[in-house]
């Protein structure tokens, strides 16, 4: 049994004011059985406070991105270091929501993902079709193709995370079916077992989009559903929390 990973990305969302909802779920989770592994990443202006608030707790902080270098000249970056350092344990990497805004490829991704094994932390590797691709038939194909070019040979152990975020229900309210999540995280497991034999056996992977307290229990139940990437239900403690025990 692969230990579940309930994970919050809290996308462009949160000042300071929000601290007190990572407070709420570390409150919570000392409250819990010790079922599953919990993640919150907020923005990088919260890191190193919400890294704090969870010290020493059942929560673990992370970050949404990070550059390949390990520093340099790149301006408005964070290195992967550079969040280990403030506190962060986990980076997201290659989100549909980088790949489309910043034109991120996979080829990139896999570099950040590098740099995350590099610093000591676990990337999170995001891959998803667009509902284009999805109609077209094509959604195996280019999931197959994402996780070969962005799952770099660095984190051939193991130590990494896959989260499978269809494109076309992240913050739509469209959940993906039981059948689609099914299908697509199999073929995911296939592939991890493929390319890294008994490590890719224990590889977390985690679907993302449009996850809520009453959708989650199905979702969580498949076999190789091993966790969530939340987004718009992680900035509320209590559905967050309400996710973390659907699973
Ligand atoms: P929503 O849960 O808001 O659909 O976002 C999913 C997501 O993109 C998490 O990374």
């Amino acid at each position: 049994m692969i230990r579940p990973l309930i994970a919050g990305n809290w996308k462009m969302n949160g000042t300071s004011a929000m601290l007190p909802v990572v407070q709420e779920v570390v409150t919570g989770l000392s409250a819990r059985a010790d079922g599953a592994d919990c993640l919150i990443c907020p923005p990088a202006t919260l890191l190193e406070r919400a890294a704090k608030v969870a010290q020493a707790s059942a929560l673990a902080i992370g970050a949404q991105d990070c550059h390949a270098k390990e520093a340099g000249a790149h301006t408005g970056d964070l290195s992967a270091e550079m969040i280990a350092d403030a506190g962060g344990r986990y980076v997201i990497v290659g989100h549909s929501e980088r790949r489309a805004d910043h034109f991120e490829s996979s080829e990139i991704v896999a570099n950040k993902a590098a740099a995350a094994k590099r610093a000591g932390i676990t990337p999170i590797i995001c891959v998803g079709e667009t509902l284009e691709e999805r109609e077209a038939g094509r959604t195996l194909e280019i999931i197959s193709d994402q996780l070969a070019e962005s799952i770099p040979d660095a984190v051939c152990d193991g130590s990494f995370v896959v989260a499978y975020e269809p494109v076309w229900a992240i913050g739509t309210g469209k959940v993906a079916t039981t059948e689609q999540v099914d299908e697509v995280h199999n073929a995911i497991r296939d592939k991890l077992n493929q390319r890294f034999a008994d490590a890719g056996a224990s590889v977390r992977i985690l679907y993302g989009g449009s996850m809520k307290p009453d959708n989650a229990a199905g979702l969580l139940s498949l076999q190789n559903v091993n966790g969530g990437l939340i987004g718009g239900a992680s900035l509320k403690a209590a559905d967050f929390l309400a996710i973390y025990d659907a699973g």
